[in-house]
């Protein structure tokens, strides 16, 4: 009987000794390749934004963090990570600190649809996104009970300028654009005529979990931030990429313009996907170093 316990006691020291070498021999792989080739992100919020892209990888592991999905595959045998983040700024702020975290990409490509801000653009053009900003950190004006609502004299407010008080911050009073990576954008430029559905231009890109259907407030944006397009995500993610020092870039598709009679289109996601997929080759082939 003893003798039993005692065998019983090995046993399940060895099994466990066992699972700690192997638990440690794997994190020490994953580790090293991380440092050999930084992976390409890919985000899209949802899953017709996503999953067609993730379908032209090979290889692909698909992970989970919370809500999250990452499908990891390779491009030309590169490794290229899809992340499905859902939708709005929240989802794609946390999305883009895990995969930073879990992933140490080279650089995120935010994409999806979007609706048209500039009369001139059609639905299934495509924005580069020289610059990205959010419109929906807002500062609105002093106004008593009463006096009531003024949306056109709300002022933006950048949450970046300071650690003070964004609501007393005379700085904070302005929009913060941040900057599409320089060498990413290039890439997007080399490959824009494989896009034949619309044109591709660069242009301004501003996101908040809004969705604007009034045309009066639609141009009050364009005019007041250059905004080309509005989306929920971009600003987002380009935020955390700075606040990480990633290369970052958005690329948005229209799928409606309201500006110009543009009905909603869904289709016009995959066409995005199928662009973007040429940026990231593209980029891979001349900027990735290997
Ligand atoms: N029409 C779809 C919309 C999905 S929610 C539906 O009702 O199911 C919005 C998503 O589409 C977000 O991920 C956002 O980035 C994008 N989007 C497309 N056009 C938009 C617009 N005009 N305003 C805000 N977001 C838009």
């Amino acid at each position: 009987m003893k003798q039993n316990v005692f065998t019983k006691q090995v046993a399940i020291i060895a099994t466990l000794c066992l699972i700690l070498l192997a638990g440690c021999s794997s994190t020490a792989e994953s580790q090293t390749s991380e440092e050999e080739v930084q992976p390409i992100l890919v985000q899209g919020p949802m899953p017709i934004e996503a999953e067609n892209f993730a379908d032209k990888l090979s290889d692909v592991e698909e992970e989970t963090s919370g809500t999250f999905v990452f499908y990891k595959g390779k491009l030309d045998g590169y490794p290229v990570i899809v992340a499905k983040t859902g939708k709005g700024m929240e989802n794609t702020a946390a999305a883009t600190a895990v995969a930073i975290e879990l992933y140490n990409p080279a650089a995120i490509i935010n994409q999806g649809t979007s609706g048209g801000h500039d009369p001139n653009l059609n639905v299934f053009d495509i924005v580069l996104g020289e610059k990205t900003t959010n419109i929906g950190s807002l500062k609105t004006g002093d106004r008593a009970d009463g006096e009531g609502i003024k949306p056109t004299n709300w002022i933006p407010m950048d949450l970046m300028a300071s650690e003070g008080s964004a609501g007393e911050d005379p700085d904070a009073e302005k929009a913060r654009f941040f900057e599409g990576d320089e060498d990413l954008l290039a890439a997007a430029k080399a490959v824009k005529d494989v896009h034949t559905e619309g044109k591709v231009v660069e242009g301004t890109i501003g996101s908040a979990d809004v969705w604007n259907n009034e045309v009066d407030r639609i141009q009050w944006f364009h005019e007041n931030y250059g905004t080309s397009v509005e989306e929920m995500e971009g600003a987002a993610g380009a935020q955390i990429a700075k606040a990480y020092d990633v290369p970052f870039l958005g690329i948005r598709i229209l799928s409606n313009n309201k500006t110009n009679g543009g009905q909603y289109n869904p289709e016009t996601a995959s066409a995005n996907q199928e662009y973007v997929f040429e940026v990231v080759k593209e980029y891979i082939d001349s900027y990735v170093e290997k």
